[in-house]
């Protein structure tokens, strides 16, 4: 019998373009790329932070998720692919025991309380110097004042986040958070092509089942989903991908494959050597459209796949 080390592709599965992970961005990218590429998802199901999970036959989402692009491809793929259901945004906020309209920077003169509206009115005033904020908490104090921030900014963004908020940039996070009153909306990310929900806007989220129902149903669009693959290491000097899944490990030959990777910050991905193309970045709710990354836009792929054609 011959040893598999004198074989070493064969027991190997090849593509084009391997993806690992199957939330909105690698989706994303597979939908872009067709049926060249492979996604690998460490879980039993897609959707990333954008799934839903069933408990006690109620269905809960992780963190308050709602659908809405400016680009009418991608409205046009997620209403294709499912029902959404739209409406004009309705947000209040619950704090000590009223209701205030959100987003609570512009809507808290509405306060009952007359010292926390002063609080709020004096450090807003005092406010100002928030572009050279070091982190997304600095950002905070910087931009609305200590009354905004402490009465609802800091532990409304610290549930949000689920993060320390020193340890958080501002670079793509402070774009989402809406500007004092009387101040025009500036967008902070670096592309320039996102801002905060304005007070008009109109979302979307699945008529049936939680927001996750968007990616389950472009899921079933991708041709090549393998779930419970948690890719634990790719080894540029052998071109192997390898993942677990508690059984035996499937090797993938990355000889001539471009790989990406849909969120290599998080724990899992921090162990990954060799990852090429890096994050696919943070705004891929827009299912793929808005990769911002060096080297990963759904473009980028496309032509790479072109070139490493035989
Ligand atoms: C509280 C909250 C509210 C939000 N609200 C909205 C909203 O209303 N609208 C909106 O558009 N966005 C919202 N977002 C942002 C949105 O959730 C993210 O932008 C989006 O989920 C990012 O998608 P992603 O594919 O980059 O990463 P993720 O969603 O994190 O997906 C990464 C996937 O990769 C898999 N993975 C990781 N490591 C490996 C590995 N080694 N091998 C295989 N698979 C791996 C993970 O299991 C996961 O499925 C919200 C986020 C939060 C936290």
């Amino acid at each position: 019998m011959r040893s598999t080390k004198s074989r070493p592709n064969a027991s190997r599965i090849r593509a084009d373009t391997i993806v690992i992970g199957a939330g909105p961005a690698g989706l994303g990218a597979a939908l872009a790329l067709g049926d060249s590429a492979v996604v690998l998802e460490s879980q039993d199901t897609v959707g990333g932070l954008c799934r839903s999970l069933m408990l006690d036959g109620a269905v809960f989402d992780l963190g308050g998720h709602s659908f809405t692009t400016p680009h009418p491809a991608i409205r046009r793929l997620v209403f294709d692919a499912l029902e959404m259901e739209e409406q004009k945004r309705d947000a209040w906020c619950w704090l000590n025991g009223e209701w205030v309209r959100y987003p609570f920077q512009q809507h808290f003169s509405e306060l009952a309380d007359p010292d926390s509206r002063h609080a709020c009115q004096i450090g807003l005033e005092a406010a100002g110097r928030w572009r050279d904020a070091a982190n997304f908490d600095e950002y905070l104090d910087h931009r609305f004042g200590r009354g905004i921030t402490e009465l609802f900014m800091r532990p409304y963004n610290r549930k949000l986040w689920g993060a320390d908020l020193t340890r958080l940039d501002t670079d793509w996070i402070a774009e989402r958070v809406a500007a004092p009153p009387g101040v025009a909306e500036s967008c902070m990310s670096k592309n320039g092509r996102r801002s905060p929900l304005s007070k008009e806007a109109v979302i979307a989220y699945p008529a049936k089942g939680g927001f996750g129902e968007i990616f389950q149903a472009l899921a079933k669009r991708v041709a090549d989903l393998r779930l419970r693959q948690c890719v634990i290491s790719i080894d540029p000097k052998t071109s192997t991908l390898r993942t677990t899944n508690g059984e035996t490990p499937p090797h993938f030959d990355t000889s001539s494959a471009r790989v990406a990777a849909a969120d290599p910050k998080r724990p899992c991905c921090n162990k990954l050597r060799g990852v090429y193309a890096g994050s696919f970045a943070h705004h891929s709710c827009d299912v793929g459209s808005k990769w911002k990354t060096r080297d990963a836009s759904p473009t980028n792929l496309l032509s790479r796949r072109e070139h490493h054609r035989p």
